[in-house]
């Protein structure tokens, strides 16, 4: 008996078993139990979402005699032609082989002759972004004016570079990925038919390898199955199959590194060693590892940039805040100079062994990128000292009323005066201080980010004190130019213009300075024509 691969095996022949798109079938089934059918389809999205399989189940519900609910019956001659493939209704052409003019004029030709049997001719163009601008340009002649029995579908991995003049002809259906949950229900569905034991863990991890693709994780279960024949699918065994090195292992190294923990990164590293993974290949994924964090930190929609499942993106987000943009890069390139030396060398390890550790340790460098990251270390350093101070954020609920414990006062020197309430235009400045700071670039923006806006809580004067929690910060204590840019950025933000005074939490007496803390009935009451963008850092605190 021939082997026919999962994926052949249980494709879906109905649109109930079509996993993880049910906007797209709810439309689908509506459209054809109300006789409301399009005569041209477009759908996107990436590899292995279903979009042929969609296709086919459609061509045969048109042409279906006694249509279930919208679904195919699979019973009638109609159903059974086109299941076999022998159905003249249903023509697949795949434009990456078939892509010129000629091709399609074909196309013109046959659809002037209504089908023999059943109601429809369906044409389904898979990968049709291949076809050239004269193709296009003959498909959309058909398209303006369709003969009635006739159904086009256009499937497509990237619509972007469909024509303008063909999109605007066709019912868009975007295919999504598909989650890891859904997939990973599929294949369990699947392991019981075919009657494999497999832990739970090694079905998920398939499932997050598929990365949104059913088809791709149905090849990989193959390959595993295939394998270890009758035999329980383990985890383990799972990822030596798949010569992957989990994205997990990625993570636990990058903290690793973060923590400037050299044995503990290179005990990682010899944990990949001994389970058989090769080097090369582990630099090059590690790279693009980091690639898709420094991507999730800097861009706006990252998932447009990033080919990963939303699950995927979560932990990246995750695992994007614990580190700053600058270390990655200096990460990045590390890593990509490795990967070219590593490619002809023969001391792989010892490469890779020298590289984690310029990652721990970037005192050994002395490029401008290193040093900020030695700094970016001293300031963790800091930080982790037993902290006196207490952080309020302004504004943050809960806390409302200053605590007014400075670095270098006490609670109890604190409550010897009474504090006045900030001046409204303060509070205001207060109110967007991260819009404020948002506009501000650099190293002063970085050392912007960790001040904290505050105001003399005895005199109440119109002062804006903006103290810096550390040594750099004092570059900017006596910096006339710095200070006019963020009193411009100021005056342009709230329409007020205030004296500032920028100040070291640990070498100025300032006792009498309390944190502006707009507790939420007066926040309600000052309107602001500016939008507080919430910083993720704030998430956790
Ligand atoms: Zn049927």
């Amino acid at each position: 008996m021939s082997y026919t691969a999962l994926y052949r095996k249980f494709r879906p022949d109905n649109f109930d078993d079509v996993k993880g798109q049910d906007h797209i079938v709810t439309t689908l089934t509506n459209q054809i139990k109300h006789n409301r059918i399009g005569h041209a389809y477009l759908f996107c999205g990436t590899r292995g979402t279903g979009k042929t399989t969609v296709a086919k189940i459609l061509a045969k519900a048109v042409n279906c005699q006694h249509p279930v609910n919208g679904s195919p019956c699979g019973e009638c001659d109609m159903c059974k032609a086109i299941q076999a493939g022998t159905s003249m209704n249903v023509i697949e052409i795949d434009a990456a082989s078939n892509n010129g003019v000629d091709n399609i004029r074909e196309i013109r030709e046959e659809v002037a002759y209504r089908p023999t049997e059943g109601n429809y001719k369906v044409y389904i163009i898979d990968e049709v972004h291949m076809l050239s601008t004269g193709a296009f340009n003959a498909l959309l002649k058909t398209l303006e004016e369709p003969p009635s029995y006739v159904i086009f579908i256009l499937a497509t991995t990237e619509a972007h570079k469909i024509p303008i003049t063909i999109l605007s002809r066709c019912q868009r259906y975007d295919f999504h990925r598909i989650t890891i949950d859904t997939i990973a229900e599929r294949l369990d569905e699947l392991l019981k038919i075919e009657g494999v034991e497999a832990e739970e863990k090694a079905v998920r991890y398939v499932a997050k390898a598929g990365d949104g693709s059913m088809r791709d994780a149905l090849s990989l279960l193959d390959q595993c199955i295939a394998f270890y024949l009758g035999q329980t699918l383990t985890y383990d065994k799972v990822l030596e199959v798949l010569g992957a090195v989990d994205t997990e292992v990625f993570s636990k190294l990058l903290r690793k590194v973060l923590q400037g923990d050299v044995t503990g990164a290179i005990r990682t590293l010899e944990d990949l060693i001994i389970g058989g993974r090769e080097l090369g290949q582990f630099v090059g994924d590690f790279t693009w590892y980091m690639r898709n964090l420094l991507l999730v930190k800097t861009s706006e929609n990252p998932e447009e940039a990033i080919d990963v499942s939303s699950e995927n993106l979560k932990l990246l987000r995750e695992e994007s805040e614990m580190v700053d943009v600058e270390t990655l890069m200096r990460y990045i390139r590390i890593f990509s100079d490795l990967s070219s030396q590593i490619r002809y060398s023969t001391q792989k390890r010892v490469l890779v062994e020298i590289a984690l550790i310029k990652l721990c340790r970037p005192a050994m460098e002395t490029n401008l990128d290193s040093v900020l990251d030695r700094l970016r270390v001293l300031e963790q350093r800091m930080d982790e000292r037993p902290v006196q101070q207490v952080f309020v954020q302004p504004g943050a609920t809960g806390n409302a009323g200053s605590t007014g414990i400075g670095s270098d006062g006490s609670a109890e020197a604190m409550a010897a005066a009474p504090e006045k309430a900030a001046p409204e235009d303060l509070q205001k400045i207060v109110a967007s201080w991260k819009v404020i700071v948002g506009q501000t670039s650099g190293i002063f923006k970085q050392m912007l980010q960790k001040s904290i806006p505050k105001y003399n809580g005895q005199t109440g004067e119109p002062v804006l004190y903006i103290e810096f929690q550390d040594f750099l910060g004092k570059t900017y204590v006596d910096n006339p130019e710095a200070e006019e840019e963020l009193k411009n950025i100021i005056l342009a933000q709230t329409g007020k213009s205030v004296e500032l005074k920028m100040v070291v939490a640990k070498e100025h007496n300032h006792t009498n300075l309390a944190k502006v803390t707009v507790d939420q009935a007066l926040r309600e009451n000052i309107h602001m024509d500016v939008v507080v963008e919430e910083d993720p850092d704030d998430a956790e605190e």
